[in-house]
């Protein structure tokens, strides 16, 4: 079974497509595909004994250290365009999805707190960040973060299936598995009748006791695929892929596709009111997918999360992801040798680490203003995150002065990242008064 999220096709004529009207994502079922997803589906049995088996002990992001950072490479196959335009998406348009996955992981969604007020209390941050790549897979330090540009081989608009996406552009542009989450954004997809907005592969389960080594997933086609319209939040950026009036605008595709990834279900998996689809038992049974946001909805006799991003209302109806959906998610992450292996990857932090250590900052702990030393490098602006990956600033270094302001941080502990002609600069700094 693979998971397509697509719009429906009411013509079969391509042109007028984008007048139609979108559905956020649809199942596409063949005996091929359910084929390809064996080694997802076939051991759910088996996953779930495993997360029982550590419902106690799976850690939550209750500290620093339970933090799992994921780098993500964003292959951009574009159409030729110059940067910025149409299918070839500017670094800021990547940005804004990237700060938008590592607010809905950390349960910082903007509208989080227009959840139902019987569902906050199952709400919780996963614990798991994304983080743009700072170096290619030979460890030259990538000159825009994250992202990787290719001209799509067939010159000008295509209209790939996910199976010819799957073979004829993945295998080529594809970067380690076990070092980088692979995101593509595209063009189109064609899936049958429909266009599809993108898809996501499931996590092999290898590391579950009694799974044959051989189940490894596919390190040629291992990732997520997001169309270039649907990729970023038009509530970050104004750009004219991202239209403000779009209910698929604001980022949202990508953080389902990215639950897909880490072996989450639609929680109307099945279509039945006997049975848990998604085999989280503090997600509501549900037979059907939600649409728009209609809050007060029952499904199978009880109030349904359509605000869940598993489900399938409209991009700023989601706000949560549960308890039991983030511990199926760190379970994968232990249990799927590639998931797993992405928690250790160095792509990001090694450069970091090369760079950290020449530049300098002091006085660290600081009160209003911190100096940073970085011998034969340009300081070019800086970034000060949260602890939950949330963005707080982010400035050009003023040409003749080598001094941030810290004045308006609260006491505690930040991550502030320096970009520097030579590279990226991450330095843990603690504001104290
Ligand atoms: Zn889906």
């Amino acid at each position: 079974m693979k998971l397509i999220c697509s719009f429906l096709l009411l013509s079969m004529c391509w042109l007028p497509l984008f007048a139609q009207e979108e559905q956020r994502c649809g199942f596409y079922s063949s005996p091929e595909e359910k084929k390809k997803y064996a080694y997802f589906f076939d051991f759910q049995e088996k996953l779930n004994q495993e997360i029982e088996k550590r419902k106690e002990t799976t850690a939550f992001a209750r500290t620093e250290a339970d933090i799992l950072t994921i780098p993500v490479i964003v292959h951009v196959i574009h159409n030729g365009e110059p940067v910025g335009t149409g299918t070839n998406i500017s670094a800021a348009q990547i940005k804004t999805q990237i700060d938008v996955l590592n607010e809905d992981f950390s349960n910082n969604n903007p509208y989080k707190n227009r959840t139902v007020e019987q569902f906050k209390s199952v709400a919780d941050d996963s614990g798991i960040r994304f983080v743009l790549a700072s170096l290619d897979p030979d460890g030259k330090v990538l000159p825009e973060r994250g992202i990787h540009r290719v001209r799509s081989p067939n010159g000008k608009r295509v209209w790939l299936s996910s199976d010819e996406f799957d073979s004829e552009i993945k295998p080529s542009t594809i970067w380690d598995v076990a070092k980088y989450l692979n995101i593509w954004t595209i063009d189109s997809l064609r899936l049958g009748g429909s266009v599809g907005l993108g898809y996501s592969s499931f996590p092999n389960l290898s590391g579950l006791e009694g799974i044959p080594q051989t189940n490894i997933g596919n390190s040629r086609t291992d990732g997520v695929v997001i169309r270039h319209n649907r990729f970023g939040s038009a509530g970050k950026i104004d750009v004219p892929q991202l239209p403000k009036t779009g209910i698929y605008s604001y980022g949202r595709t990508t953080t389902h596709e990215v639950g897909h990834f880490f072996g989450l279900l639609h929680p109307f998996e099945g279509y039945s009111c006997a049975v848990d689809g998604d085999f989280c038992p503090d997600t509501p049974f549900t037979s059907t997918e939600a649409s728009g946001c209609n809050l007060s909805q029952v499904r199978c006799n009880t109030l349904s999360m359509v605000q869940n991003y598993m489900d399938y209302a409209r991009d700023t109806c989601m706000t949560l992801f549960t308890k039991d959906q983030i511990r199926r998610m760190r379970t994968v992450l232990q249990v799927s040798p590639t998931r797993l292996a992405l928690t250790q990857s160095n792509v990001v932090s090694s450069a970091d680490k090369i760079l950290s250590n020449k530049v300098l900052i002091y006085p660290n702990p600081a009160d209003r203003q911190l100096r940073i030393t970085a011998p034969d490098m340009q300081l070019k602006n800086y970034q000060i995150y949260n602890l939950s990956g949330q963005q707080l600033t982010s400035e050009k270094f003023d040409e003749f002065s080598d001094a941030i302001d810290v004045s308006r941080l609260g006491s505690g502990m930040y991550l502030l990242q320096i970009e520097t002609n030579k590279g990226i600069a991450v330095k843990k700094i603690i504001i104290q008064r």
